[in-house]
């Protein structure tokens, strides 16, 4: 357009909004700088919500400040100064700041003279703001190192905005803090926001919310709550709009899950009704042990919901050891019975393996269909996993595609395209929080009707959690475990107290002694190397300075075993190991070793973590215990006191008494009620490592809502999310909720990708 025609805005876009207006336009000099930080239009820079609130009327008393503590001082600048290191050159700001009557002291190091000069450009005297930072003490006096600095008018050099912000920090309105950067200070963001909120009209923001669940749930309408998150006048007008925005996160994820969940309903499933005088009926006349009240009830629901033909979308919770293998596997029979096939989805090979062995060892000659010797009902179990040899896996394949096979179990090997089903009627995940929703739908596809779903989780979830993460799912709880159980005793053992470890050792002779077995279990595999798949994700313990001792490295499988060879307490005991880095069938023959007892001690990465199924293990050791999570701990400890015999768990630790890995181990040492323990985890370790096992509730997408703290919202937005989505199953009357579903798809893609 270089030829002088000029088109006018609106000839453009017709339909352009003020808030895709540019963010360039409303800050010509900063707008890179806004970029920088995900925001390009003015719709952004409302969605970048501050932080905190800091009330600018009241200054910290600083003489209450205390040494050690990370303090927020709302203070004003008394002078400031640039000093220059004799030895090294190396320029420095002084800073002054005063709550009226004390003094305290900021240093700022900078390398060159002039960043030094551009921060003391924007310190003048008089100028308030919020200072966040470490007290620490320097030459008996307290001071602030390279705190954060939270200008409450706008730069020097931003004279336009600068006396309007002032105005509202003098009026004592809260002072909304943003994230920032070191090219955009938050007061520059806080302007902009400013002037984008006051441009708004009634039409421009488009809420997700009908007006109807609002007014049901006293909630105002989005543009007001915009209002009042970036321009309180008072505490309780941002607290208002906080609300209202978390109701709307909730609401918005709710409404996908609630769509997806009604678009699953509505395809077909083949009704699966039970057959009596079948496997099943066979099976349950075999079974060793009397179902439990909790699997007979919940095994009726599943079977009440396969003889439908809408699919079962369903969740079943159970506690460690709760049984839920026999569960699923009751429910696989049922579907065979009326002939369809079944697929387990399990999360290892070791798990996959040792679950083939399990239904082929419970179902007997059942298990043997077609064979000669095999029962007349008899069907076969396929075990496909990805290290299988080419021979065992192309027959396994042969019999998932022709049918022979009434139950396929395998690893992430089941989703790829070659696997092929003659009638899939069930799928079941176990140990869910390894797979994510686009897995699950791989394994859909594959069945020409839609195939029922049956997800289990080994760590037990807090209630809201399941419903933001498997919100399109029923969910089904199995909380006891089978009578006859003697339990398990945990202690906590310091790892520098030699004569505990050594105790610890004698204990797993004993044990041993008494024909039990025992797991031990190390973070690393040898020298400096971890387990892959199975690395512990727990970060780091951060010491304070006071406890700033260098850490041991970590225990590795190689070495530990070593040296539990040559101990003199375990002799004649045969030690084995076991590993993700081991071919399939290594790992097989040291499980099938341990559970002979032939070599019982069995030391190991955290591939016997989920599932594996050992009744004779009475003990379980686990070192460098501190790094590694609540439900690791708790899913560890499952794997012992599985038979008649009591378990113990010993816990050896390293972390400072009093740190948050020191009262992690604790926690799990203190109770043995796994959602007590998953909402502890949650509480400590924040929702975003929880969470992050899925694509909802990424980062971006739940921005206020806490699953931990705001589960009654999240019933509320479920149960109006379900009614609306009952009238209006593809949510046609509501365009600006499908839209605000769209960026929340396209936000929880992204981060999902990123991390895989
Ligand atoms: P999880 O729920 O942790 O997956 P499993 O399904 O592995 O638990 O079951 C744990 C152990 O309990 C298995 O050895 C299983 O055979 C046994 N078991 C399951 N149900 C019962 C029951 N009703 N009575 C006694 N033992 C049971
Ligand atoms: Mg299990």
């Amino acid at each position: 357009m270089s030829d002088g025609l000029r088109y006018d805005d609106s000839v453009l876009a017709p339909s352009s909004s003020p808030l895709d207006r540019p963010v360039g336009r409303l800050a010509p000099r900063a707008g890179p700088a806004f970029e920088a930080l995900g925001m390009r239009t003015a719709g952004d820079v409302l969605r970048h919500y501050p932080r905190r609130y800091a009330d600018p009327s009241t200054l910290t008393d600083i003489s209450g400040l205390v040494v050690g503590e990370i303090a927020s001082v709302v203070a004003e600048v008394r002078r400031a100064t640039i000093r220059v290191a004799r030895q090294t050159g190396a320029p420095r700001v002084e800073l002054e700041i005063t709550d009226g009557t004390s003094t305290l002291r900021c240093t700022f190091f900078t390398k060159r003279q002039r960043m030094a000069q551009a921060m003391l450009a924007s310190m003048r005297p008089g100028r308030r703001g919020l200072f966040t930072g470490k007290v620490s003490l320097f030459q008996g006096t307290a001071q602030l190192t390279n705190p954060r600095r939270d200008w409450f008018d706008s730069g020097p050099d931003d004279d336009d905005e600068d006396a309007e912000a002032r105005v509202a920090a003098e009026a004592g309105w809260p002072t909304p803090i943003y994230p920032a950067s070191a090219k955009l200070e938050s007061a520059k963001i806080r302007a902009v926001a400013r002037v984008v909120v006051e441009q708004l009209h009634d039409g421009d923001v488009a809420d997700p919310v009908p007006d109807e669940i609002r007014a049901a749930r006293g909630l105002g309408p989005l543009l007001e709550a915009l209002r009042d998150l970036h321009v309180p006048r008072v505490e309780q007008d941002w607290r208002r709009a906080r609300h209202r925005l978390r109701y709307e996160e909730a609401f918005v994820l709710q409404a996908e899950l609630a769509r997806r969940r009604a678009r699953a309903a509505a395809e077909p499933a083949t009704a699966r009704p039970r057959v009596p005088g079948g496997l099943l009926d066979a099976f349950d006349a075999r079974l060793p042990f009397t179902l439990t009240a909790g699997q007979r009830s919940v095994g009726d629901e599943i079977a009440a919901e396969l003889e439908r033909s809408v699919p079962m979308q369903r969740l079943l919770q159970g506690e460690v050891g709760s049984g839920k293998t026999v569960v699923a596997l009751r429910a696989m029979l049922q579907v065979v019975d009326a002939g369809g096939q079944a697929a387990l989805l399990a999360p290892t090979e070791v798990l996959a393996a040792q679950h083939a062995r399990t239904l082929r060892a419970m179902l007997g000659d059942l298990a043997e269909g077609g064979l000669l010797g095999g029962a007349e009902l008899g069907t076969r179990v396929a075990l496909l996993t990805g290290s299988a040899g080419a021979a065992s896996r192309r027959a396994a394949l042969a019999e998932a595609a022709g049918g022979g096979a009434g139950i396929v179990v395998g690893t992430h090997a089941l989703l790829s395209a070659h696997v092929q089903f003659a009638d899939l009627g069930l799928v079941v995940v176990d140990e869910q929080h390894k797979f994510g929703v686009e897995q699950r739908d791989t394994l859909r596809a594959k069945a020409a009707a839609a195939p029922h779903l049956l997800v289990m989780t080994a760590t037990p979830i807090p209630r809201t959690v399941a419903m933001t993460v498997f919100g399109d799912l029923e969910t089904s709880v199995l909380d006891e475990v089978p009578a006859g159980r003697s339990g398990i005793t945990s202690f906590v053992v310091p790892a520098d107290n030699d004569v505990w470890v050594a105790r610890t050792w004698r204990r797993v002779r004993e044990e041993v002694d008494r024909g039990g077995r025992a797991y031990v279990v190390c973070a690393r595999i040898d020298g400096d190397d971890a387990d892959g798949a199975d690395l512990v994700a727990v970060e780091p313990v951060t010491l304070g300075d006071a406890d700033a001792t260098p850490r041991r490295p970590l225990r590795a499988v190689s070495e530990v075993a070593e040296e539990l060879r040559g101990l003199a307490d375990l002799r004649g005991i045969g030690v084995g190991v076991l590993h993700g880095r081991m071919s399939s069938e290594e790992k097989e023959r040291a499980l099938a070793d341990f559970a002979s007892g032939a070599t019982p001690v069995l030391v190991s990465t955290t591939v016997v973590e989920v599932g594996v199924d050992v009744p004779e293990a009475t003990a379980m050791v686990v070192l460098d215990a501190d790094r590694f999570g609540v439900s690791q701990l708790h899913q560890l400890r499952g794997r012992v006191g599985r038979g008649s015999a009591p378990g113990v768990c010993l816990l050896v630790s390293s972390a400072p008494p009093g740190s948050s890995a020191d009262e992690r181990v604790r926690a799990v040492a203190q109770s043995s009620d796994g959602f007590a323990l998953a909402a502890f985890d949650l509480e400590q370790r924040g929702e975003g490592d929880v969470l992050g096992a899925s694509q909802w509730g990424a980062a971006s997408s739940l921005r206020l809502l806490r699953v931990t703290r705001d589960g009654t919202l999240i019933e509320q937005a479920r149960t109006d999310a379900r009614t609306l989505v009952e009238r209006d199953p593809e949510l046609e009357a509501w365009p600006a909720l499908r839209s605000a579903i769209d960026v929340l798809l396209a936000d929880s893609r992204d981060e999902f990708l990123d991390r895989s």
